[in-house]
């Protein structure tokens, strides 16, 4: 059912716990935490408890938890103290954008200067 934990899925497997991350912010709907493989002095994944496979699945099945995702964002950039200097949102959609996992999230970076456009 959509929304159900995935039993394959890395990312539900962080918000049950079950792998470790190291989480900055939660709250009853999302989960941030730092990413692996840092791209940014920042670099912070903010996702939803509930499985979708991306943020415009997300927002047409629970359009609230997606609005949650960005303030969640934006306050990540301001406890990271990123919000001054700027810093990106970015939500990586299908394979060819360089989505590689599979439940939906907002890569929150900064804490350097970033080029436009993206590669
Ligand atoms: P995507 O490429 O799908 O937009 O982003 C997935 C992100 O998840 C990547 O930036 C990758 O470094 C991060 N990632 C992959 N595996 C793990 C993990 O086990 N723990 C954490 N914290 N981040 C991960």
């Amino acid at each position: 059912m959509a929304g159900e934990p995935q039993p394959d899925c890395l990312f539900c497997k962080i918000v049950s716990g079950e792998i470790p991350a190291t989480i900055v912010r939660e709250t009853e709907t999302t989960v941030a935490f730092r990413d692996i493989n840092p791209q940014a002095p920042t670099h912070v994944l903010v996702i939803p408890r509930v499985h979708h496979p991306d943020a415009a699945a997300l927002a047409a099945a629970e359009p609230a938890i997606a609005a949650d995702i960005l303030r969640e964002a934006g306050q990540v950039a301001a406890d990271e103290k990123i919000v001054d200097t700027g810093y990106r949102v970015v939500f990586n959609t299908g394979a060819g954008a360089g989505q590689t996992v599979f439940h939906a999230h907002a890569h929150v970076l900064g804490g350097r200067g970033l080029q436009w456009p993206p590669g």
